[in-house]
């Protein structure tokens, strides 16, 4: 990776089929692309889910890397790693295969049309800032860290630890 890096942190989820799997599968598109470094993923918790409450529930987790992508290029890296794994976009809300949000980008704040980071509504969302905060614990969200907007959900029981997040050396060496 050359030329200046920035860190960011991914939301991940599933909540269709091997969730872990896809998690998994997400983690090593992200580390194997050039302009990006992969620093840490988080456990895997399962979480109720959001909006359409008929599914099933989800494995969320986060990562944080470095990268060399800009905002856009890092959406569209998101979104094509999505197609690849065969997501196909129905309901707002439903099951999903994967989805990639975008939750942090350093310290930038993106109002437009298909881009909004930090990601819209995640200081209230449990499945966000549970693993957010395990894996970068002083990433500020409206001027709160994740480590504090984490304990709101102390013993939440929509949000559950499951599994340990994949293991990052086969990628990243
Ligand atoms: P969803 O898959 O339901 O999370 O919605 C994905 C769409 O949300 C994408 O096509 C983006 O255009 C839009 N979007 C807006 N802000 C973000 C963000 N921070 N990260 C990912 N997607 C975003």
């Amino acid at each position: 990776m050359t030329g200046a890096a920035v860190k960011a942190a991914l939301g991940l989820g599933s909540n269709l089929g091997d969730r872990a799997a896809h998690i998994a599968e997400a983690c090593r598109h992200l580390a194997q692309n050039p302009k990006v470094r992969l620093l840490s993923v988080s456990a895997l918790y399962e979480t109720d889910p959001w909006g359409m409450t008929e599914q099933g529930p989800f494995l969320n987790a986060c990562a944080a890397m470095e990268t060399t992508l800009e905002p856009k290029p890092l959406l569209e890296f998101c979104l094509a790693t999505e197609r690849l794994m065969g997501r196909v976009r129905e309901e707002r809300w439903g099951p999903r295969i994967i989805d990639l949000d975008i939750l942090i980008y350093g310290a930038a704040v993106v109002k437009e049309q298909h881009l909004t980071i930090p990601h819209p509504h995640m200081a209230e969302r449990g499945f966000v800032i549970v693993p957010l905060a395990e894996i970068w614990p002083e990433a500020l969200i409206g001027g709160r860290s994740a480590k504090a907007l984490a304990a709101d959900f102390k013993g939440d029981p929509s949000i559950r630890r499951f599994a340990p997040g994949p293991e990052l050396t086969a990628w990243t060496g």
